[in-house]
């Protein structure tokens, strides 16, 4: 892709597999005997999603789900709309939730009380990414990656209006 002049490399490839690797170690350790269901959430997160797993030598099933709170801006609106269906068998699963950046909260809190109700196993929450200055809702992340200051990532899966998601590279957009 053609060099940007609004983009700024913040987290370089090689940086971002470390951070797989020790998540993926971390996952391991707890998950090895357990056949999680690994939970990513569309659409941000499926390339970490698949970096992840591909690092994960035991047995697991993945599965998708799609949330919303953003619209086409870069504000959480505030509210969250469920608009993929949680596959058979949910409950009584061991479920890990993979997600790209946590921000304001608002998904993810939403979500885990969303989904301890559909009485699973475990419910656990990775995530590659934590904005902690823009919380709003307290949101425990059992497996994190990296914590980021407050600037508006792309890349990686991240998008800005559904571009840049396929840059290598986690960027600044300025
Ligand atoms: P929250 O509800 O925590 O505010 O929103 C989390 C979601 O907002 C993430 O899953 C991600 O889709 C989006 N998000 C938060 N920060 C960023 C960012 O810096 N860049 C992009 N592209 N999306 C973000
Ligand atoms: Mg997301």
């Amino acid at each position: 892709m053609e060099p940007r002049s609004n983009l700024r490399v913040l987290i370089p490839r090689q940086d971002i597999a470390a951070a797989v690797d020790t998540l993926a170690a971390a996952i391991t350790r707890d998950y090895h005997d357990k056949n999680p269901l690994v939970l990513c959430l569309l659409k941000g997160s499926f390339i970490f999603t698949s970096d992840l797993v591909r690092r994960l030598y035991f047995p697991l099933e993945v599965d998708f789900l799609r949330l919303s709170s953003y619209g086409s801006g870069k504000e959480s609106s505030g509210s969250v709309d469920i608009t993929l269906h949680l596959p058979e068998g949910f409950g009584g699963r061991h479920v890990l939730i993979v997600e790209d950046i946590i921000d304001s909260g608002i998904t993810l809190s939403f979500l885990l009380d969303y989904l301890a109700d559909k009485e699973p196993a475990s419910l656990r929450l990775c995530a590659l990414l934590d904005k902690p200055a823009r919380r709003q809702r307290e949101v425990h992340v059992d497996y994190l990656g990296l914590t980021v200051s407050d600037e508006f990532l792309v890349g990686y899966g991240l998008d800005c209006d559904e571009k840049y998601r396929n840059l290598p590279d986690i960027c600044i957009l300025e």
